[in-house]
């Protein structure tokens, strides 16, 4: 207005609350889809708990049965809760990170070691090779929860008497690339954008039914990224998949890249 009170312009104010819809209902999908995941296991409990309950002289073989179940349910609810904080620390930058030189091969052989019975129940072959000379800057639990959850899908996932493998090589950008590969069903090129978000899985009931929570695969995307590094997938349906992560190298043990190198250690 001016000096006598007689508007003389307008101020027009636009606030674009566009990113703030998108975050809100980001979190609104996320409360609905951990509510969705917490409700199913704990339904299956309450369910086996009150026939028990009511059925107090049920036989010992059916009991056992019915304890079993409950068990499985428990642990399904237990993991869950176990990735949802994992993944709330390295989102709110609150994971611990105890950044150190580690030689990979044998961060790489030990998940292997770990992972051999999973691989043996199914007939996999798991292989890895690595060279020995390689060195990376990083967090021994941290890398161990990208390894287990890669080779623990590519197991899962992969087909009976199937072939995984680990490898390693060192790229000109002081930085190591670590592939996960695997022979089986491969990933349909209109999910591989998808593939690292939250509880996106291919198919939701055979996920479920291996105990998987939907939520390994944003956990590596996470800890790559803590880790200064990046990961990505490849895949051919029918042939197989490779998830691929970097790794900064330790610069205490920086080598000139494409040295030919011994290569430590193959399990079959
Ligand atoms: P989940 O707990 O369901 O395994 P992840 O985040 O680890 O969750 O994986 C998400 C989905 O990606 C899985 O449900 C599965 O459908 C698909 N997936 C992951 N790894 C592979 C693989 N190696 N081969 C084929 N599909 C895979």
């Amino acid at each position: 207005h001016n000096a006598s009170g007689k508007p003389e312009s307008v101020l027009l104010i636009f606030h674009d609350f566009t990113r703030l819809k998108e975050l809100e209902n980001a979190r609104r999908e996320f409360v609905a889809n951990v509510s969705h995941e917490l409700r199913t296991p704990l339904s299956m409990i309450k369910g086996f708990v009150e026939t028990m309950i009511d059925h107090p002289t049920m036989e010992r073989e059916t009991l056992s049965g019915f304890l079993g179940k409950v068990k499985k349910h428990s642990d399904r609810l237990a993991h869950l809760i176990e990735d949802l904080l994992m993944v709330s620390r390295l989102e709110s930058g609150q994971a611990t990170v105890n950044l150190q030189s580690l030689q990979l091969v044998h961060e790489v052989s030990r998940i292997v070691d770990d992972l051999q019975r999973n691989a043996d129940k199914k007939n996999t072959q798991l292989t890895y090779s690595v060279e020995g000379q390689l060195h990376v800057l990083g967090d021994s639990d941290l890398l161990e929860q990208i390894l287990l959850n890669l080779l623990e899908n590519a197991v899962k996932y992969g087909k009976e008497g199937g072939k995984v493998s680990v490898d390693a090589t060192h790229d000109r950008h002081e930085q190591i690339c670590v592939s996960v590969s695997d022979d089986g069903p491969g990933i349909p090129p209109e999910s591989l954008d998808r593939i690292f978000e939250r509880f996106f899985r291919i198919d939701k009931a055979r996920s479920r039914a291996q105990g998987g929570t939907g939520l390994g695969l944003s956990i590596v995307k996470h800890i790559a990224q803590t880790l200064g590094g990046r990961v990505w997938v490849e895949s051919t349906m029918g042939e197989g998949t490779t998830f691929f992560f970097t790794l900064k190298s330790s610069p205490e043990h920086s080598i000139a890249p494409n040295t030919p190198a011994q290569r430590l250690g193959s399990v079959a």
